[in-house]
């Protein structure tokens, strides 16, 4: 790596402090960032703002976002199976398997479903009944009995 101001190729990494804000709410997070050592002026470094753009996407889905934890409580607060629940939000199991396991992040369309059940959990009566024909009779009666809320 090369300085751009003075041409040295004698730099370090240092720890800095970033702030900045996504969708209107401010973040801040530690990053890397490169210096060279005889001019001190910044290095791009392409490594470390790849790393920077991560850290902060996964800091912000913490602090704001669906978190795994989040999903996870909210589908054990419903006493709800990983089979029954991915049924009643329309997904398939593996896909809920997957936003528990923080492997994937739900889509929009998850998210949206998903934040609405946080805000509102007696809303669950409305989404069982809008995909009723995902599950059997059986499933269904397994479902309202499970469930805190009743109709
Ligand atoms: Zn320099």
């Amino acid at each position: 790596m090369k300085c751009d101001n003075c041409g040295s190729e004698n730099t370090f990494v240092r720890d800095c402090q970033y702030i900045f804000s996504i969708q209107g709410k401010e973040v801040s997070i530690i990053c890397k960032k490169r210096f060279c050592n005889d001019c001190k002026s910044e290095i791009y470094d392409e490594d470390l703002e790849k790393e920077t753009l991560k850290k902060a996407v996964r800091k912000y889905n913490e602090l704001y976002g669906l978190s795994s934890a989040k999903i996870l409580s909210l589908r054990t607060s419903y006493n709800l199976s990983q089979e029954l629940f991915s049924k009643v939000i329309g997904c398939a199991k593996k896909t809920l398997v997957s936003y528990e396991k923080g492997t994937s992040t739900p889509n929009d369309n998850y998210s949206i479903i998903l934040n609405t059940l946080i805000r509102k959990p007696k809303l669950i009566l409305d989404f069982i009944e809008a995909n009723r024909d995902m599950y059997t009779k059986r499933e269904y009666n397994k479902i309202m009995r499970r469930l805190p809320y009743k109709k």
